[in-house]
């Protein structure tokens, strides 16, 4: 099946009790034996839930995978990866990561003695002299956030097996409508399904795709044992999003393509960061690994003011100033006081995150009224 159809069909088949067509959202936290172990493959919702179970087949045909499980958010997700590790393990990770994914890293998981290096990897030199004996993990984000930086899947991969390193990716930005890390090489994928899965800012979720069944008996243990699992009413929602991710993501990229233009042109921009342009130090990357280049978009102001970056935020009447991304809706956010403050400002502004900066999550309403509503703002300022 090509991507189109897997979004809608892949997993799915109409429930065997009533023949519902859409998978019904089954709440029930327990399931009938009928004689002790004797069951129909459900025994306890933590364990495995029929609406979990569609979508999480759902998200590892998408992904290329074999196996998914679904998490009560995104971070619950990296949360379970990193439970794989012990202390005196080693991960290696960006240094333009995601700000919930640095704090999890560093203010959960290091205390426990998990150690981890932040590296940028733009320049592939950077993984291979932070690799010890003890590197167990690779954890990579591409596009990253907010920087959109793109990383290459394949060449860490191929560090990565060199050094027998798993290596992880935060898929969320791209999708697997425009990437699909394990077909480069990647052995675990990550979502923040809040995002572009779901596509319609109602829900909260996390997933994991991996395709070594050995990873996945792991990370299946450790989503049992730890129980961040989802509801199956979430459940539910995240499904009936992927439908339409294709649909939702062809547009997301063709209005990106726009905005990111039309801020490039403008005088009172600086620097528009998207990988779509040709002189984006990483377009060929992008274009090599990505099927389109997305439709998020981060920008500075000359003079690189943050008077300057709030007033154009708040002008905003299309795009709404919240945090999170992929939904319909244009979304607008200011990394270094919303999405990034738990990031040390010496740490962020290395990697570019600086007062002036502006993410946008271009969301699927007319692209005109969205160059409008940039207009009127940057007009205010
Ligand atoms: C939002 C996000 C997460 C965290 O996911 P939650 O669902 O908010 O817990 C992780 N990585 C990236 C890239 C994100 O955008």
């Amino acid at each position: 099946m090509r991507f189109g159809t897997k979004v809608i069909h892949a997993g799915l088949a109409p429930d065997p009790a009533t023949g519902a067509v859409m998978t019904p959202i089954y709440q029930t936290s327990t399931y009938h034996q009928k004689t002790p172990g004797e069951h129909k493959g459900f025994q306890y919702s933590r364990s495995g839930n029929p609406t979990r179970k569609a979508l999480e087949d759902n998200l590892a045909a998408l992904e290329n995978g074999t196996y998914g499980m679904c998490f009560g958010s995104g971070v619950a997700a990296i949360d379970a990866v990193i439970k794989m590790f012990k202390p005196g393990d080693e991960i290696i990770s960006t240094d333009d990561l995601y700000g919930g994914s640095y704090r999890i890293f560093t203010k959960i998981f290091e205390p426990f003695g998990i150690k981890f290096k932040f590296v940028a990897m733009s320049d592939l030199a950077n993984i291979e002299a932070a690799v010890t004996a003890n590197t167990k993990l690779i954890w990579i984000e591409t596009p990253t956030n907010p920087m959109m930086n793109i990383i290459d899947i394949e060449a860490v991969s191929k560090i990565a097996k060199e050094h027998n390193i798993l290596l992880a990716v935060d898929n969320t930005f791209a999708t697997p409508y425009l990437q699909t890390p394990l077909d480069l090489g990647a052995d675990i994928v990550m979502h923040s399904a809040t995002k572009y899965l779901g596509g319609h800012s109602d829900v909260v979720m996390g997933a994991l795709i991996c395709k070594d069944e050995k990873i996945a008996e792991q990370l299946y243990f450790i989503q049992n044992s730890s129980g961040a699992i989802c509801g199956p009413q979430d459940s539910f929602l995240v499904l009936r999003g992927i439908k339409t991710l294709h649909l939702r993501m062809q547009r997301h990229c063709e209005n990106g393509k726009v905005i990111a233009h039309y801020l490039k042109n403008h005088p009172k921009v600086d620097q528009v960061y998207w990988p779509g342009f040709e002189e984006h130090p990483n377009h060929a990357v992008a274009k090599k690994q990505m099927k389109d280049f997305g439709g998020m978009i981060s920008f500075t102001i000359k003079g690189n003011r943050k008077e300057d970056a709030f007033k154009l935020m708040s002008s905003l009447k299309v795009f709404t100033l919240a945090e999170s991304l992929g939904g319909v809706e244009s979304l607008t956010c200011h990394p270094v006081t919303m999405t990034h403050a738990a990031i040390p400002k010496k740490e962020r502004e290395k990697s570019g995150v600086i007062d002036s900066l502006i993410r946008l999550s271009v969301g699927v309403e007319d692209v005109n009224d969205l160059t409008d509503d940039l207009e009127a703002a940057l007009a205010s300022i």
